[in-house]
């Protein structure tokens, strides 16, 4: 069994992505090809938003988004403890003061109730000038938007919306990458959205913040790309990762129900062994993973992989614990819940074309 099974869904695609692939080779247009535009307005209308702006990969979207809403020396923005090292990464990249938020201990995302004590003690030291807050939809799970949205304009905060995992997720109908100010995705193979690469999307409504993303994705370019208006990067989506994700996104609607059929079959074998996933009233998670809680977490990892079950930790190491972040000087204690999830998580196998699992 696999982890997550990116050659079955290749074998169920292989004709229209090899098709896709193709074309690129016989027009030649490999950088910001016509796929390239075709994908964003097929991500715009799926996701529900007005921009979506594609480049290199998520980690890049992130980094951009920070661009824009000029995150610089001085700024604290807001993360989760418990994430991918990118989210917090980016905010530092641009010379910004991370400041690390507990988890919920249900959803494992941002807890709105930590965030505001983590705000409020910021303004209270007044060292640091709250800028922003980046929410991930850890595992697939869209944070909890509504809540989050009230604490940014209390605090007149910027809210952006990490979506790597989160693609496909929704809250009461509302889709993943239409949440916050901006929103950004990642299209790593093993994401619930991946291409045969690295890729990334950034989604908004503000047409001054698309604007500025289009520039600041090629080196800054003003109207005329040999005049450079600011500092940018380089940071476009290849033509041909753009014509895989095409057909993979034509897919995804199916994938994303096979999922969550895979997810509820586990949740109804496993309820009673295990604390299973929690997905509040009107919400639905596009299962990036498919996370238990065990107090023996060696044990039960050890019982799967005799069964022949892949089992992975997502995350084992909390930003607050890691060595790039040391000097902020958090410990354990400020953040109980992510650190005791850091030590009790673990994933099962999950992806489009499961086959029957039991246990
Ligand atoms: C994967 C991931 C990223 C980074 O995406 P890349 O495409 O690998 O750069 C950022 N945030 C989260 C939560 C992720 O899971």
């Amino acid at each position: 069994m696999q982890f997550i099974d990116l050659k079955a869904q290749y074998e169920h695609l292989k004709s229209k992505i090899d098709k896709r692939i193709h074309n690129v080779l016989e027009h030649g247009q490999y950088i910001m090809g016509p796929e390239v535009q075709e994908l964003e307005q097929n991500l715009a209308d799926y996701v529900g938003v007005k921009h979506v702006i594609t480049c290199a990969n998520g980690t890049d979207a992130l980094t951009l988004a920070m661009m824009v809403l000029d995150v610089k020396e001085g700024d604290a923005v807001f993360c989760p403890t418990f994430t991918f090292f990118a989210t917090a990464e980016v905010i530092a990249y641009e010379g910004a003061t991370p400041v690390f938020v507990d988890s919920d201990q249900d959803t494992f995302n941002i807890c709105p109730v930590d965030l505001e004590k983590q705000i409020q003690k910021v303004i209270a030291e007044g060292e640091l000038n709250p800028k922003a807050i980046i929410a991930v939809d850890l595992f697939g799970l869209p944070a909890n938007y509504p809540a989050l949205q009230k604490i940014a304009d209390k605090y007149n905060l910027k809210l952006v919306e990490d979506a790597a995992q989160g693609f496909g997720g929704e809250i009461n109908g509302q889709r993943a990458g239409s949440f916050g100010d901006i929103a950004t995705t990642s299209f790593f193979p093993a994401k619930p959205l991946g291409c045969y690469g690295d890729g990334g999307a950034i989604f908004t409504n503000n047409d001054e913040y698309a604007e500025l993303l289009r520039s600041y994705r090629v080196h800054g370019k003003g109207a005329d790309k040999y005049d450079n208006v600011r500092i940018g990067m380089n940071s476009r989506l290849d033509t041909i990762q753009a014509a895989i994700l095409l057909e993979k996104l034509a897919e995804f609607p199916t994938e994303l129900k096979a999922r969550n059929r895979a997810a509820d079959k586990y949740s109804r074998e496993l309820a009673g062994k295990y604390k299973i996933p929690v997905v509040p009233e009107g919400y639905v998670s596009s299962w990036a993973q498919y996370t238990l809680v065990s107090d023996d977490r060696d044990a039960e990892m050890a019982n799967y992989k005799e069964q022949g079950v892949p089992t992975m930790v997502y995350y084992g190491t909390c930003m607050h614990q890691q060595t790039a972040f040391k000097e902020l000087g958090y410990t354990d204690e400020n953040f109980p819940i992510a650190s005791r999830l850091a030590s009790q998580v673990f994933s099962l196998p999950m992806h489009g074309y499961m086959a029957e699992v039991s246990f």
